[in-house]
């Protein structure tokens, strides 16, 4: 069989550089030679997220850090406004009312981006926090984190956005776009497997910490925060993660992360052309907020018997999320994804009536 051709949206493709990585002895997690990874991997993690902030690393999916986001930064009862256009937005508006906060939900149709001035509508003074995807990995659709950034700039409101999906992949300018929290997992762009996720807060978000009411103990980030300090983590974290992300991160640098950026963004381009060319069309309503990390093609009726042709091939591809898994199949250019993968995974589409 030839080789099989690994399209998958999260968990993505391990490359075999960082599977050497995890090949070696155990080490303490309060050792120096730890301590020195962590510092490397902290380092870089900046650089990924465009930040002066500290990106604490947590040992958990991204699950985890959109959690620690919201224990750490709110108190019961506290408004927030959550943009929901699909799976994964709509989860952190569940979560945040599973931690009591008071959530207005702003829905927009499947396929399309949030808007802003839709959203700024919705935000009061009493809004304290506004949750932005990065990505929708549901849908296949980027949001506009800078036009966000900007409208709330100078408000009372935290600007928390889940990069799951993104960093890695898609551009991210904590800083300069303002943003409060940025949070990430391993299993994505980063291409290792799942068991770390990220998390950093600005100096406003620090600033809500102090109010917060919310019990958090694991996820407790003002320890993290200590623990940072010396380059460890409050509790063992997951070590062989560690070192992947290490080894994944030189890898990311030695290609330049703008390098990176473009190979997703035209990897991602030669996908919507090519699924265009055999008779199909992407689901995002726009090109303009079409992602650059997956693609979620429309395939009505007919996207289940897709995925497993494509399996039959070799070439591994994720199916849709209800409610439309009948009619949108995923394919993942984030990562170890290159031309090489895109052409075989058109030409294996292209031998399925
Ligand atoms: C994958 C993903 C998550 C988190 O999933 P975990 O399974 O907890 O790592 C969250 N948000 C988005 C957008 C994702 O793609």
């Amino acid at each position: 069989m030839k080789k099989e051709i690994v399209m998958m949206v999260g968990p993505t493709a391990v490359p075999e550089r960082v599977l050497k990585a995890m090949n070696r002895k155990s080490i303490s997690h309060r050792s120096e030679e730890y301590c020195e990874i962590h510092r490397r991997i902290r380092d870089g993690l900046k650089k990924l997220f465009g930040t002066e902030n500290e990106v604490l690393i947590l040992t958990s999916s991204g699950t985890g850090a959109m959690e620690a986001a919201i224990q750490n930064c709110f108190s019961s009862g506290e408004q927030v406004v959550v943009p929901v256009i699909g799976t994964f937005s709509e989860q952190f508006a569940a979560m945040a009312e599973a931690h009591q906060l008071k959530v207005t939900r702003v829905e927009f149709d499947l396929g399309e981006a949030a808007d802003v001035n839709k959203v700024m509508e919705y935000v009061t003074p009493e809004t304290k926090g506004v949750f932005v995807i990065h990505n929708e990995s549901s849908t296949g659709v980027t949001n506009d984190l800078k036009a966000f950034g900007e409208a709330l700039e100078g408000s009372g409101a935290l600007l928390i956005t889940d990069s799951v999906s993104g960093a890695g992949g898609l551009e991210m300018r904590m800083d300069e776009w303002k943003i409060d929290i940025v949070l990430s997992g391993s299993q994505k762009a980063l291409m290792v497997p799942a068991g770390l996720s990220f998390i950093s807060l600005s100096d406003k978000a620090w600033k809500a910490t102090e109010k917060s009411n919310l019990s958090k103990f694991y996820f407790d980030l003002s320890k993290a925060r200590k623990f940072q300090e010396i380059n460890q983590t409050p509790n063992t974290p997951a070590v062989y993660n560690v070192f992947a992300v290490d080894e994944a991160l030189k890898m990311i640098f030695e290609e330049g992360l703008d390098n990176v950026y473009k190979r997703h963004i035209e990897n991602t381009g030669r996908i919507i052309d090519g699924v265009r060319k055999l008779g199909y069309d992407i689901f995002p309503k726009d090109d303009k907020y079409a992602s650059r990390t997956l693609t979620a093609v429309y395939a009505p009726g007919k996207a289940k018997e897709i995925v497993k042709g494509l399996a039959e091939q070799g070439v591994i591809v994720n199916g849709g999320l209800a409610p439309i898994a009948d009619d949108v199949f995923r394919v993942g250019t984030m990562g170890h994804v290159y031309e090489e993968d895109v052409d075989g995974f058109l030409e294996a589409l292209s031998k399925l009536g």
